[in-house]
């Protein structure tokens, strides 16, 4: 008699609750896939909201003739990657690098300092630049394999840039930091 309701239930269980759970477990890895679409969306949203594609050329001050060049916005940032970071690091670093000099770039595009030019080559004043010959001419060792890897993480990172309140941030970066960083208050002022 006992064995009769230990197979009953087992009927049961596999019939009934085996079934349900597994119909559970089911509907919550859907929303999981479905929170994750939504973060997807979401970040769709928030790149489209400043679209990127509006910034396909900017006008580049070279200070050292005064003249002004249109140039492509990814191709303006190979040449400011290979200018502000070694080549050697790791591709990770470089990509970081490219999303903070596009998050810089497209800042600077909307609160000039020139009159007639969207950023200047100088790191002085805007962000360092370098022409992709001269950047050639003073690699070592293949040199297109290097450059390839500029290009590289460009176009991985393309279109992304760092934002607040869906606002490109002021992304100000440093190549050394002497060890020591300091608070914008004490630099720049402000609250
Ligand atoms: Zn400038």
């Amino acid at each position: 008699m006992k064995k009769v309701f230990i197979y009953f239930f087992a009927f049961l269980f596999i019939c009934f609750i085996l079934p349900a759970l597994l119909t559970k477990s089911e509907i919550n890895a859907s929303s999981e896939i479905n929170n994750d679409k939504t973060d997807e969306d979401q970040g769709k949203e928030s790149l489209q909201s400043y679209a990127y594609n509006q910034y396909g050329t900017i006008k580049l001050l070279h200070t050292d003739s005064n003249e002004v060049e249109e140039v492509a916005l990814d191709t303006y940032l190979c040449s400011v990657v290979s200018a502000e970071m070694p080549v050697d690091f790791e591709k990770e670093a470089l990509k970081a690098q490219a999303i903070v000099a596009r998050t810089y770039t497209i800042y600077k595009i909307n609160h000039k300092k020139h009159d007639n030019a969207d950023i200047c080559d100088d790191s002085n004043c805007c962000q360092a630049w370098i022409s992709k010959e001269d950047r050639l001419a003073r690699w070592d060792g293949d040199k297109e394999a290097k450059w390839n890897k500029i290009e590289e993480c460009v176009k991985e990172t393309q279109g992304k840039i760092i934002t607040y309140n869906h606002q490109p941030i002021n992304a100000f970066f440093h190549s050394n930091s002497g060890g020591k960083t300091e608070l914008p208050v004490d630099v720049w002022g402000g609250r």
